[in-house]
């Protein structure tokens, strides 16, 4: 049989087997399987390169066996790579992860692009258009992600606040659009030291514009950074005439912008304004004082509190992935349920460090879905319990969001945990969360604070119940 119809067709059914998996992973019952239904979309897609080999001609064959060596030597180092890390890594350590993967696709894009520059094998018009778009977003969105990396990972400084930065930046992507006009107008015929410059640049960008974004705007850096990956795959993918890298750039691309909005919109903000306005940077200063004090109160009184409420909701956050508690945590749920309490939990969508970090958790953890309400479909029923129960949450249950003007979180809607009877919040100590500012909740009067690791404080509650429940 022909080569080329087997590549075409292995094309075809890898790009079927992205957009199925991507539609499964809609539904937090299907999204594992949805995974791996793309994965093996992933394993097809690269096979079906291999098989350029059999077309090529006798004289390009010692080429051939080069690049033949050094693609699996890629792919093994990549494979093994992946492997290990994948395996290794902690739950807490995933949202970097994350970035980091997200680094590499953006990069890989970003390499096809120089190859195709630096080589002047671009075809003059869309082509080169397009290589030229995808080696500047590519790159960007590589070095944008590494810094996004270190921000989650703790080993760079939240912000960077610069005065004139936003000139800085303009003026850098001024010139970026400018050289890039420039090699596609010369027909890509421009010295090796412009495209340097040009990618150098670009990189040097993506530091800039992700420095000074901090506080409770990264969920939307992180997803915009997985837009332009996709966006950046699709416009090399057009360069190099391979269908199966548009599909997916375009399926990525497509699925990160609309996360972006997402998580824009969770935050009540614009894009633009979480990329051009130093707004939501972290630090509390301006923040006003807050009057009352915190209320420590035992883990078991706690417990038994809520064997006795007709309803609970959880608002989960950041912490618990910390402590992995959320197995802990659904035992304590059961012991509720079985004494009739309704128990419902409430998800932010920025709670975590990325997004749907709360669902993967309790989705490991076994807590079944009809359970699991997002904050829109549960923020009105907050006056109806008797407690809400805040786990390792802090930012997406500050009130400050709502009322205080001067607060870096202003305007970023929160769940509703303050107007329940009585509020429960379970973290370590005094310490703030990812946007550093001071929580009102702690302060207020019908909020008592537990003070411990999240696990250790759901095996106390679940301890208090159980032997409650025995000395009856
Ligand atoms: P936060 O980061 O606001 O707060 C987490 C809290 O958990 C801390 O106050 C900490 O207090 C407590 N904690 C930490 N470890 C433990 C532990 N072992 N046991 C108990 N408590 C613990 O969490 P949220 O989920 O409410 O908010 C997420 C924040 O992260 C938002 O600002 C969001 O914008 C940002 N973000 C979100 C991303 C996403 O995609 N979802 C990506 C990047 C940032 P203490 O130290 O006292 O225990």
């Amino acid at each position: 049989m022909n080569a080329a119809l087997i590549i075409d067709a292995s094309y075809f059914l890898a790009a079927f087997l992205f957009i199925y998996g991507l539609k499964r992973m809609s539904s937090p019952v299907t999204a594992r399987s949805g995974i791996v239904v793309a994965g093996w979309g992933m394993v097809i897609a690269v096979a079906a390169s291999f098989l350029y080999t059999l077309d090529v001609e006798p004289e390009a064959r010692p080429l051939l066996t080069t690049n033949i060596t050094l693609a699996v030597i890629a792919l093994a180092l990549g494979l093994g790579w992946a492997w290990w890390s994948g395996k290794k890594v902690a739950m807490t350590a995933m949202p970097q992860m994350v970035a980091l993967y997200n680094g590499m696709g953006g990069g890989a894009a970003a390499a096809i692009a120089a190859i195709e520059l630096f080589g002047h094998k671009a075809h003059v018009g869309v082509g080169l258009g397009l290589a030229v778009l995808g080696g500047l977003i590519g790159s960007i969105s590589l070095a944008g992600s590494l810094i996004a990396w270190g921000k989650l990972d703790g080993r760079i400084d939240k912000t960077l606040r610069l005065k004139g930065l936003q000139a800085i930046n303009g003026t850098l992507l001024l010139v970026l659009v400018a050289i890039g006009a420039f090699v596609v107008y010369s027909h890509g015929a421009v010295s090796v030291g412009v495209l340097a410059a040009f990618f150098a640049l670009a990189l040097f960008y993506g530091v800039m514009m992700t420095m000074p974004i901090g506080g409770a705007d990264m969920p939307v850096v992180i997803s915009l950074y997985n837009a332009f990956t996709g966006l950046a795959v699709g416009f090399e993918g057009y360069v190099l005439n391979n269908p199966a890298l548009m599909i997916a750039g375009m399926v990525v691309g497509s699925a990160g912008t609309l996360l972006t909005l997402l998580m824009a919109k969770a935050m009540n903000r614009s894009v633009s304004n979480v990329l051009f306005s130093n707004f939501g940077a972290a630090g509390d200063e301006g923040q006003g004082e807050i009057s009352g004090s915190m209320k420590p109160v035992d883990a078991g009184d706690a417990g038994i509190n809520m064997r006795y409420a007709s309803k609970v909701i959880i608002a989960p956050g950041y912490g618990l992935a910390v402590a992995q508690a959320q197995h802990k945590l659904y035992e304590f749920v059961k012991l509720l349920q079985a004494n009739d309490v309704d128990v419902k939990f409430a998800i932010h969508p920025v709670a975590g460090r990325m997004p749907g970090h709360m669902n993967v958790l309790l989705a490991e953890a076994g807590v079944p879905y009809d359970i699991i309400y997002d904050m829109e479909d549960i923020n009105g029923e907050f006056k109806e319990a008797d407690v809400a129960i805040v786990i390792g949450a802090n930012d997406t249950v500050n009130p400050a969001a709502r009322t205080n003007k001067s607060s870096p979180i202003y305007g970023m809607p929160i769940l509703n945990v303050d107007q329940a009877k009585q509020v429960y919040v379970v973290k370590r100590g005094q310490g703030k969360g990812y946007s550093g500012v001071e929580n009102e909740l702690f302060f207020r009067d019908n909020t008592n604070m537990v003070y411990g690791d999240a696990q250790k404080v759901m095996v106390a509650m679940i301890q208090a119940v159980k032997s409650l429940e025995g000395g009856h």
